[in-house]
């Protein structure tokens, strides 16, 4: 190591005064322990140390002080036991008295045994060329050393701070007590750090301090039926979380190996999205539209559809209004839907960085279920518009070049780096998947603007809602001509594949023949027809909130509408005919239900015997409407 030749700043801070002989001493220690041979030092009183000193010198405090040994040993307790990929014994029957009182104990014992030795990872000390280096031999080697750093300015909840010279980036930074940022700009002589928490706290001249870690969220079974804010503090006053497991945020994606390709549906209860954009368990698929055209309802009924089909959910509310998040959660609770549900909340009024971490975690705590516990998970991001904005205030303000639409250059990555998290394992792995239904808005339809475009070319298809659609009364408002699943027909059943051929035909030779009659009054009899069963097929897709069906039942009703058996309804009767029929059908004949739901096939003898019923149910259909009409 090369002698410094300037002066090296020694400030010694002790909590009495110290007779000069022994602070020269003291310092003589220090300077000799880390060969400092030229030195200037400056000594402070400060009664809050309780006992003990701290060394502040070269951008690395040195702390052998009781107030700092308190400090760890809280945070200690705090964090128990931290280890995110231990196994799962007793996820969830952790009482709170037993584990603090556990870990109170432990961390006793280590304060007598050896005071800087906490935290193993902590153990590992820098040397002051921040190298890491085992500790051995004198007393010095027993004190916490850290890297510190001073705020020079601070506004809009961003902070720039020199020193921390070896701050990664994503670290997380520590500002006092309660406040904390993380370390997105590292610039030669200052580092930008992106404010989360206690704002107040962090001025200008305050003292920081790397924490070699990134963020951290909690995650575990405890999660389950619990809204939770980005940094893993519950905020539906349901107490506290009762779970000793924590994952970073960020995490690196499966790799190709790991990865088995997309084989099992998963079921949003939607026809319309069932039949013609099918997902599969591990994919991303988009759901993109104006505001106000359902894109929020799609993933709600997908949600409440994965009641009993062993998948657990996680909703990231993002930049979104907190009465939304609320009445949001009282649905789910309503259907049943939030025993198997995460909520990640970080609304409209949290600061951007906030909002710019919310999937991140959200991500995190899927991926500790995919993981850890092998299960299936389904995951949506309502809506990645409003995060890619939050990440743009961000950026701007850590005085980043604006690119397209003011957009930073890395704004493609934020999102793939996201989604790409999403996956289905290969059973060498355990198995186990996250799907993902990120959601963006748009502006006026405008799918070709910046992050729409970004963000369908990173997913394996996308849902188009169209205002239009919406507004004319077919709800869910899907765009089948603009929609595509890329990989989900792998996993729709036999039965569903063969009904969704003629379904998108039918449906596409009547779009452009509606466009074309528009124009003419006289159409013959074959245009007719096909109008007709545009309008059918149209009426069977229209489906209320909050009503799944089974795919056998979305079966039953295809059937019935691309067989032609309803050609002779009026548009308004069709589909209260169709749904009729499905539940004589539900109630009289289930063994058909359970047959096409067992084999996945639409067999002749299935087809036969549904025609069957369509006949007896026809008969009764018409005889009482005309029952109906002869008393009006
Ligand atoms: P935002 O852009 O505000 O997030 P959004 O696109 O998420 O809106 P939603 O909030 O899901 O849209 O739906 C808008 C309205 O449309 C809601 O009042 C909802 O109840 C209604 N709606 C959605 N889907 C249907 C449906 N299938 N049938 C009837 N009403 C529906
Ligand atoms: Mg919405």
């Amino acid at each position: 190591m090369t002698e410094p030749t300037a002066p090296c700043g020694i400030t010694i801070i002790t909590a009495f005064e110290l007779k000069p002989d022994k602070l020269e001493s003291l310092v003589q220690q220090f300077a000799e322990h880390y060969s400092i041979s030229a030195y200037s030092v400056t000594h402070e009183v400060d009664p809050a140390l309780i006992g003990g000193f701290v060394i502040y010198s070269g951008g690395f405090r040195y702390d052998n002080s009781v107030r700092g040994q308190l400090e760890r040993i809280s945070r200690k307790i705090r964090s128990t036991d931290r280890d995110p990929d231990d196994s799962d014994v007793g996820d969830e029957e952790i009482s709170d008295n037993e584990a603090v009182r556990d870990s109170l104990m432990r961390a006793i014992q280590a304060f007598e045994e050896a005071p800087a030795a906490l935290f193993e990872r902590e153990s590992l000390i820098p040397d002051r060329t921040g190298n890491d280096r085992d500790t051995s031999g004198s007393v010095w080697d027993g004190i916490k050393v850290e890297e510190v750093g001073r705020v020079i300015s601070v506004s809009d909840g961003v902070a720039f701070v020199e020193g921390i010279d070896n701050c990664m980036y994503g670290e997380t930074v520590l500002f006092g007590s309660s406040a904390f940022g993380i370390a997105l700009n590292l610039e030669k002589d200052r580092v930008g750090v992106v404010l989360l928490g206690d704002l107040d706290e962090v001025v200008e001249g305050s003292v920081c301090r790397r924490t070699r870690k990134t963020v951290e969220v909690p995650v575990g079974s405890a999660l389950l039926g619990r809204v939770i804010d980005p940094l893993g503090q519950p905020i539906d006053g349901k107490g506290v979380l009762r779970t000793t497991k924590y994952r970073p945020i960020e995490s690196p994606a499966p790799g190709i190996i790991d990865r088995c390709p997309v084989n099992v549906p998963l079921q949003t209860g939607i026809t319309v999205i069932d039949a013609l954009t099918p997902i599969g368990r591990g994919q991303r698929e988009l759901l993109i539209g104006d505001r106000q055209t359902g894109k929020t309802a799609v993933a709600l009924d997908a949600i409440i559809n994965q009641r009993g089909k062993d998948v657990l959910c996680v909703y990231v509310a993002i930049g979104q209004k907190m009465s939304t998040i609320a009445k949001l959660v009282q649905t789910l609770e309503k259907h049943s839907a939030l025993s198997y549900t995460v909520i990640v909340a970080a609304a409209a009024s949290e600061q951007a960085s906030m909002q710019y971490i919310a999937p991140y975690a959200g991500c995190a705590v899927a991926e500790y279920f995919m993981y850890n516990k092998h299960r299936d998970v389904l995951i949506v991001y309502d809506d990645l518009t409003k995060h890619a904005q939050a990440y743009r205030a961000i950026s701007l303000l850590l005085r980043r070049p604006p690119g397209r639409e003011a957009y930073p250059g890395d704004v493609f990555y934020i999102h793939s780096r996201l989604l790409e998290r999403a996956a289905n394992m290969d059973s060498c792995c355990g198995g186990g998947s996250i799907t993902a239904l990120p959601i963006i808005e748009t502006q006026g339809g405008d799918i070709s603007a910046y992050i729409p475009t970004n963000v369908i070319s990173i997913t394996d298809g996308q849902i188009y809602l169209e205002s239009e659609l919406f507004f004319s009364g077919q709800r869910p408002a899907v765009n089948v001509g603009l929609s595509v699943s890329r990989v989900g027909g792998a996993a729709q059943t036999q039965a569903m594949k063969k009904l969704a051929g003629p379904l998108r035909i039918n449906l596409a030779q009547a779009r452009e023949m509606a466009a074309f009659a528009q124009f003419g009054s006289d159409l013959d009899e074959s245009t007719q027809l096909q109008l007709k069963r545009g309008e059918i097929l149209g009426e069977v897709l229209k489906q209320p909130q909050y009503e799944p069906l089974s795919t056998e039942e979305q079966v039953v009703i295809l059937y019935l509408a691309t067989a032609e058996k309803m050609l002779f309804l009026k548009k308004e009767d069709v589909r209260e005919y169709a749904f009729s029929f499905l539940r004589r059908v539900r109630v009289m004949h289930p063994e058909v239900l359970e047959e096409i739901s067992e084999t996945g096939t639409l067999s002749d003898g299935v087809k036969h015997r549904l025609d069957e019923y369509e006949i007896d149910h026809r008969a009764v259909y018409t005889a009482e409407h005309r029952e109906y009409g002869e008393k009006e």
